[in-house]
């Protein structure tokens, strides 16, 4: 009941370079699915320069800055929009803490991962910004359409 109160949100989920080049994009696309989360929008994309820059411009004074950029441009992503009741925050704890060594077993980084600088995948951190960064927003930061797919339902 009460969550059927809350808002369905959207949530940018992608899955980073290291994840692709370890073939891990079935198994995290699965612990989306398996929550019972809804796959709205999918891409294999190589991300420019200018384009991962913008997405991670909140972290523009940090050291590991040009680090992030190398990595997230050093191969394809795949870009997700995963449609839902809480899917924000529930997404964050499905992937766990950004340290993978701090992660929690069961979450993605946590069974997958190891370095801080190759944590296999991205989940937005505030219904804001998941409207920012799946396009709703501001216009199509990762050039995602969200379809709201009817799945399986008669219109
Ligand atoms: P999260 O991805 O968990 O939201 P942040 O938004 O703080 O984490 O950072 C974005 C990404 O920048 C991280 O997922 C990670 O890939 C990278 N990063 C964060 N902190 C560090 C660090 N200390 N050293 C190297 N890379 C980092
Ligand atoms: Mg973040």
């Amino acid at each position: 009941l009460v969550a059927s109160l809350e808002q369905v949100e959207q949530t940018y989920i992608m899955v980073k370079p290291d994840g692709v080049q370890r073939g891990l994009v079935g198994e995290i696309i699965s612990r989306f699915e398996r929550k019972g989360f809804k796959l709205t929008g999918l891409k294999l994309f190589q991300c420019p320069k200018e384009l991962a820059e913008e997405h991670y411009k909140d972290l523009k004074t940090k050291s590991f800055y040009p680090t992030l950029i190398d990595y997230i441009t050093s191969g394809p992503v795949v870009c997700m929009v995963w449609e839902g009741v809480g899917v924000v925050a529930s997404a964050r704890k499905l992937i766990g803490s950004t340290n993978p060594l701090q992660a929690e077993p069961g979450t993605i980084r946590g069974d997958l991962a190891v370095q801080t600088g190759r944590n296999v995948v991205h989940g937005s951190d505030s219904p804001e910004n998941g409207k920012r960064e799946t396009g709703t927003l501001n216009g199509t930061l990762f050039g995602l359409r969200s379809l709201s797919l009817n799945h399986g339902k008669k219109k």
